[in-house]
């Protein structure tokens, strides 16, 4: 394998090409079964169905009548809650209704936060409604709310520039706008304000924080989303997101030489601890007991109904998997389904699943979870593949676009890793593939009243499932180690 390497990549396109030819020939003349003579480590068998897998995905309304279901039947299912409870039952019923080999369920724990109450108004020049939502793991403000003058800052880092104890009685207002991008690197850019600004704002000794929604929308809906509280204890201050139009409102207010007055109520806060369940279905493999970590999140946020975040997720990897199940034979590695618990408000799930693995096999907590790939970033089409593997992996995995390319996907880079559930195990060493989505228009609906199920375009989740099921199957196939657990995080 490795003498290839340097054919592959001076005449890769060219010598694909030849390969696909050779494949397709050999499929329509009864190959046989397991015909291991080809250079990319796949047979030509696994290549034709490969082909079949992605023309079937490309036709299968699988994918979406998960979600329609889940969305429909459950709706918002935020952690904690009995509508969450509802999920983890519902995702139990289905992957055994599938036929999965093998369901189960574990137990993650975590700090239960509840919204309550939750409504703003704008004093000055007279009162004006505003649209928010508190930020996850906001705590509460006075009973009947508070009033104060708002001090407004460009993003997080003007805040912070300001001396500590010097906000006393007033609210702090980020204003800092999030941009548009296919790859929604605008999240990254934007969303510090929201997981820090509370805390920051608590050191400034400001009684509250609004910030502008981290969303691209112009509508008049409010971006949840959880916020970080400091381990030394130091705590943070009420707060909440604005929508766009009324944070341009408050803008202007401070165009004309106003510091408007705001009226902020949020009964919100912590109440104890709650339990709720990663979900897992497994299809088992034939060669060994290696297997793909294919992860979702079963959680959302409590707007909307989580279509979008993240219904198209549970839907793309459980479709996936079962496509291949129905395959006449079981694939090489096995495939795990893993819905993950509790995703929103900190990776709960995600951590569980590691922490799970680390005592189950201290010496080597990462054995046989050779790849973990999330769909976590809404419903819109993949364009690009991207991995954190090995560089034999991504000689596999350079091949393996060649099928990956009549769905209008590029070939990305190697030491790009992507997935929220399974960041814990990125981090810890596993082998990943990031199906990159195109999230252009995803912050438009991100943990708002908008994600709901009309927002999803059926022909853009079957583009992904034929994504999907491509790479999963061929990662199976291959005998080529990826290199989970030999990889650093600086790897790339
Ligand atoms: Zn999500």
């Amino acid at each position: 394998m490795i003498s290839c390497n340097i054919t592959w990549n001076t005449n890769m396109h060219h010598f694909l090409a030849r390969l696909m030819f050779l494949a397709l020939l050999l499929s329509s003349a009864a190959a046989p079964a397991d015909d291991d003579s080809s250079v990319f480590a796949f047979s030509a068998a696994d290549l034709a169905i490969a082909t079949q897998l992605r023309e079937q995905a490309l036709q299968s309304d699988l994918a979406y009548a998960i979600t329609a279901d889940l969305t429909t039947r459950v709706g918002a299912r935020a952690a904690g809650t009995p509508q969450d409870a509802l999920a983890v039952q519902w995702a139990v019923n289905q992957l055994k209704t599938l036929g999965f080999d093998r369901v189960w369920t574990q137990p993650v724990t975590f700090p239960y936060w509840h919204r309550g109450e939750e409504s703003a108004q704008l004093l000055t020049p007279g009162p004006q409604d505003l649209t928010i939502m508190a930020l996850g793991g906001s705590p509460a403000t006075p009973a009947h709310g508070l009033v104060a003058e708002l001090v407004m800052f460009e993003d997080l880092e003007a805040l912070q520039a300001v001396p500590d104890n010097s906000l006393e009685g007033r609210i702090a207002f980020i204003n800092k706008r999030m941009e548009r991008h296919q790859d929604g690197h605008g999240y990254g850019q934007t969303v510090p304000g929201r997981s820090s600004g509370p805390a920051v704002a608590k050191a400034k000794g400001a009684s509250a924080l609004l910030i502008r929604s981290v969303g691209t929308d112009h509508d008049r809906i409010a971006h949840t989303g959880t916020t970080r509280i400091p381990e030394d204890g130091s705590g943070i201050v009420p707060a909440a997101a604005v929508s766009n139009p009324d944070a341009d409102q408050i803008e202007r207010l401070f165009k004309l030489g106003m510091s408007p007055q705001v009226m902020l109520n949020l009964q919100t806060g912590f109440d104890g601890e709650a339990t709720s369940y990663n979900v897992f279905g497994e299809v088992t493999g034939t060669a060994a007991d290696d297997f793909i970590v294919l992860g979702a999140h079963l959680d959302s946020w409590d707007a909307g109904t989580g279509a979008v975040d993240d219904g198209a997720g549970v839907g793309i990897v459980t479709a996936a998997a079962k496509l291949i199940m129905d395959l006449d034979t079981r694939p090489k590695r096995g495939l795990r389904v893993a819905l993950f618990a509790n995703e929103e408000q900190g990776l709960y799930g995600g951590y569980a699943y590691l922490q799970h693995l680390q005592q189950q096999n201290p010496a080597m907590p990462l054995q046989h979870q050779v790849m973990a790939l999330e769909s976590d970033l809404g419903a819109g089409r993949i364009y690009r593949i991207d991995a954190r593997v090995n560089p034999a992996g991504w000689d596999v995995i350079s091949a393996m676009h060649a099928l990956l390319a009549p769905l209008g996907i590029e070939l990305g880079s190697n030491g790009k890793p992507g997935g929220s559930d399974i960041f814990p195990l990125i981090n810890a060493g596993v082998a990943n593939i990031a199906l990159r989505q195109d999230a252009s228009e995803y912050f438009d609906l991100h943990h708002t009243d908008n994600d709901t199920l009309d927002k999803i375009d059926p022909a853009a989740l079957q583009q992904n499932l034929a994504a999907w099921v491509v790479t999963t199957w061929l990662v199976a196939q291959s005998g080529v180690d990826f290199g989970s657990g030999t990889l650093s995080s600086d790897d790339g």
